[in-house]
């Protein structure tokens, strides 16, 4: 039984999430504190829902990404399979520039609204930029290019522009500098350089595992948010064998939809995407319209990815979102 003053708390919250005037901290940690095996976070994840016709106009869409490079990775991030010392991925290696292009144009085909291509660091942004030419030439402009890689400066970010990229993906992680290797202040530079230049920024709470608490999570929300985040939503941690956190686990379906709940309510008009990654029913179900479709060197898996990571197509990715009611 919940309390009387909770469900009037509650909703003034979803009252005020759906119409726009997103939510404060406090108003986050009641969400995220709500029982999620509990049919208390139903009207949660209906409120949402219906934020996400309302501020995504309906429309189910795919971010479909392309891990170009691998290479072991001196920064060690205690849950990427690239890190160096966890001895996963031993060998530095990209796909050729042709191949990048013909699978991002066969995405675009089948449906995909952004290609992502994404880099480690060492990769480096002027050839990043080579390889978005060379892409953005032989896609529809209706299909936006991605970028997802390292810290870059304001030259780096308006190069990325002129190169034909429209968004970039970035995230202060969820414990940055303690289960990462990246020095926070750099990374929040980043953020820094890209709300001031003329890329859309999308940032996902990440990589959420069972142990982050209810405070953190509002934290990364609002973070987002206060780098006008374009794009927002929630990433698992997917648990790889052989890297530190593995043996956490990964964090339930229905609490990951919780979290997407929030950061709909939260995310009002100017945050038009929101993404859930991996897939999820649910969280459609609680307010995310993106769904993404990986292939190549992938952080979250030990091997290179050839198709489609875990056989999620952009098919199936198209078929989760018709049957959740979204436009496709
Ligand atoms: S998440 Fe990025 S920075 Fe961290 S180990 Fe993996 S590739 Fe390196």
């Amino acid at each position: 039984m919940v309390p009387k003053t909770t469900l009037h708390t509650l909703k003034d919250i979803l009252d005020r999430g759906t119409s726009g005037d997103g939510l404060s901290k406090d108003e986050l940690v009641t969400l995220l504190s709500l029982d999620c095996e509990t049919d208390v976070v139903e009207p949660v994840f209906e409120a949402a829902r219906e934020a996400a016709r309302r501020f995504s106009s309906n429309r189910g869409r795919i971010w479909a990404s392309i891990g170009v490079d691998y290479q072991p990775c001196p920064l060690n991030c205690r849950f990427c399979s690239f890190g160096q010392k966890w001895e996963i991925v031993t060998s530095a290696s990209a796909w050729p520039d042709e191949k990048v292009v013909e699978r991002s144009v066969q995405f675009a085909q089948q449906g995909a609204h952004w290609i992502t291509l994404r880099t480690t660091q060492d990769y480096g942004v002027s050839r990043l930029c080579e390889l978005g030419l060379s892409v953005r030439r032989e896609l529809p402009s209706k299909v936006k290019l991605a970028a997802n890689t390292g810290e870059f400066d304001d030259a780096g970010a308006q190069q990325l522009f002129e190169a034909g990229f429209n968004t970039v993906y970035h995230a202060f992680r969820l414990r940055e500098g303690i289960d990462t290797g990246i020095n926070p202040a750099e990374r929040l530079h980043t953020l820094e350089v890209i709300a001031r230049s003329p890329l859309e920024l999308t940032y996902l709470v990440e990589p959420v595992g069972p142990e982050h608490s209810t405070e953190e999570l509002a934290d990364e929300i609002l973070r987002a948010l206060s780098f006008k985040a374009t794009g927002a939503g929630a990433m698992a941690r997917v648990p790889v064998p052989g890297t530190p956190l593995a043996n956490r686990g990964r964090v339930a379906d229905r609490a990951l939809a919780l979290l997407i709940a929030a950061s709909r309510l939260a995310g009002g008009p100017s945050v038009t995407d929101i993404c859930v990654h991996p897939p999820s029913p649910e969280a459609l179900r609680a307010g995310a319209n993106i769904l993404v479709v990986e292939t190549g060197a992938i952080p979250r898996d030990r091997k290179e990815e050839k198709s489609a990571w875990q056989q999620f197509t952009i098919h199936a990715a198209l078929e989760m979102l018709y049957m959740e009611g979204y436009d496709v």
